[in-house]
């Protein structure tokens, strides 16, 4: 048996449309860039980028010939953030609401997504802590809620409550298993260490030894990206009759028009459309928000977005004989994953991280609804390269063999047809992501920089963007996504 990998769902989608390209970095002056998920040959989009940074490959209309567009609110953006900030504010208020995009929806890190909504990984105490545990508990009310209208979870959002195992390997490992235990128990959440065999018994395609142990996660969930955002559209669709929501996609945004009297963010300009946004412009660009030029922002300010964009791969096999998962799997280091391999600080060390393709590597596993045996995962920093990284794919392989023995009796054939996910994710060194208002340029918010955990707070998220444009209470403490500080705009 060799291992098959199946074309992303995507693909098609992607084939002819072009990619809008940011400028920014020095380093990626004629970049290659893809939004996401590859698409079905290696042939790569090549971006032409004028001074400004804006590609022209689809041309620019003058403001004059432009379609105008009025609504309450634009979102700029159209992956998980986007798409829940548009579903918020219908669900949420009688506001309207346009969405664009410079592709289609899951084009971004959003189609690379793996979908476990995990806390088993999450730090009680940390500043994404509350954020991520009430975006888990949105995605259970949401699930919940399909299932008293008659519908299966399972079918419309791929949602499974499977539970997660965290798996160490060392003593060391072992010990910070049993603290992490107590310190999420302290916390509130279920949690359980178990011991060599009782994970044995629990996840019995597992083989790692003796001196192995997990932390247990019995209310972890996990969804399915495509899914769950192809739900999210249906339902902001249903507010086109009442004149409440409108798509443009394939359509990038070029700049915001600003007053001229008060600088505030009158519309959002694209390639082919002017949306006024009345009360809001919400930027959801992922890993495109620090490549937002001053030209983009209409601003004379010096403008820093700390976002760079972090390239992940997920290998998906399909009918996979012997390897069903009870659970979702990581391991120890999956934890750090996010820290351990950062970017230093300096921009020389950046351009040359990026140089030489900085990467690390961690094993996670989960059978999706369908039955698929996902494999990840990968964090490399190459710019807006999406490229299928054979030496990673190799990695990610070899490394889940060590945790799923059936594995390595499987010659991996990279001549059969395959599917790799490759998302870039949205990264910012300080590990959180960069949520509100845009200092200077009022009217404007961010909801950007979630890197590998933009599904679990997708929801908080929109419910966090949303109280702040209508002036509510919000549920959490939003000031550890504060923009101020954090970027220089
Ligand atoms: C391999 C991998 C596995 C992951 N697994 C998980 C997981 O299991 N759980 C989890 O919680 N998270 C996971 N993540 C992270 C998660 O996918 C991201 O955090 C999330 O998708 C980010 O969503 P986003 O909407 O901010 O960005 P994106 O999905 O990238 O969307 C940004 C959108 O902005 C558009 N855009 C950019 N510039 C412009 C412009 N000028 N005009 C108009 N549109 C523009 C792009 O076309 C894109 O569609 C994973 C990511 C990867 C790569």
């Amino acid at each position: 048996m060799a291992a098959r990998f199946l074309l992303p769902h995507n693909a098609g989608a992607l084939e002819n449309t072009g990619p809008y390209l940011p400028s920014k970095s020095a380093t990626l002056p004629r970049a290659y860039v893809d939004c996401g998920a590859r698409p079905r040959t290696r042939k790569l989009w090549r971006a032409e980028v004028s001074s400004t940074g804006i590609r022209r490959a689809a041309p620019l209309c003058s403001a004059a010939a432009a379609k105008r567009g009025e609504y309450d609110v634009v979102i700029v953006g159209a992956g998980i953030i986007g798409l829940t900030v548009a579903r918020q504010f219908l669900i949420g208020s009688d506001l309207s609401v346009a969405v664009v995009d410079a592709r289609v929806p899951c084009s971004g890190a959003t189609g690379a997504g793996q979908g476990y909504i995990w806390m088993a990984n999450k730090t009680p105490g940390s500043d994404t802590w509350e954020l991520a545990c009430r975006g888990k508990q949105l995605w259970e009310d949401l699930a919940e809620s399909i299932r008293r209208q008659g519908m299966d979870p399972l079918r419309v959002l791929g949602w499974m409550k499977t539970g997660s195992l965290l798996i160490g390997r060392t003593s060391g490992e072992l010990s910070m298993l049993q603290k992490r235990v107590k310190m999420l128990n302290e916390a509130g959440l279920k949690a359980e260490y178990l011991s060599a065999s009782a994970l044995a018994s629990r996840e019995p395609s597992l083989d790692i030894g003796p001196q192995t142990g997990a932390a247990f996660l019995p209310d972890d969930c996990q969804l399915d990206a495509l899914r769950a955002v192809s739900f999210i559209e249906q339902g902001n669709r249903s507010f086109v009759p009442e004149g409440r929501y409108a798509e443009f996609f394939n359509d990038p945004a070029v700049c915001l028009v600003r007053s001229t009297e008060n600088g505030e963010v009158e519309a959002v300009q694209t390639s082919q459309n002017i949306l006024c946004g009345r009360r809001a412009v919400v930027i959801a660009t992922g890993a495109w928000s620090g490549f937002l030029d001053r030209t983009f922002m209409n601003t004379e300010a010096t403008l820093d977005v700390p976002v760079e964009p972090r390239k992940g791969h997920l290998l998906l096999l399909e009918n996979l004989d012997g390897v069903r998962l009870n659970h979702g799997l990581m391991e120890v280091g999956y934890v750090d994953h996010q820290v351990s391999s950062r970017l230093p600080d300096s921009s020389s060390s950046r351009a040359t991280a990026v140089e030489h393709n900085f990467s690390s590597i961690s094993f996670t596993a989960t059978t999706d609804h369908m039955g698929n045996l996902l494999l990840g995962s990968s964090r490399q920093f190459s710019g807006f390269d999406v490229e299928v990284d054979d030496a990673i794919i190799k990695r990610i392989w070899e490394r889940a063999g060590e945790f799923l023995p059936t594995l390595r009796e499987i010659p991996l054939n990279f001549s059969t047809e395959k599917q790799i996910r490759i998302g870039l994710r949205p990264y910012v060194p300080d590990g959180k992501p960069i949520i509100g208002p845009i200092p200077g340029i009022p009217k404007a918010l961010f909801a950007t920089g979630h890197e590998g955990g933009g599904l679990c707070m997708a929801l908080s998220t929109a419910e966090m963007v949303v109280d702040m444009v209508l002036g509510n209470g919000g549920k959490i403490d939003h000031s550890p996504f504060s923009v101020r500080g954090r970027c220089c705009v």
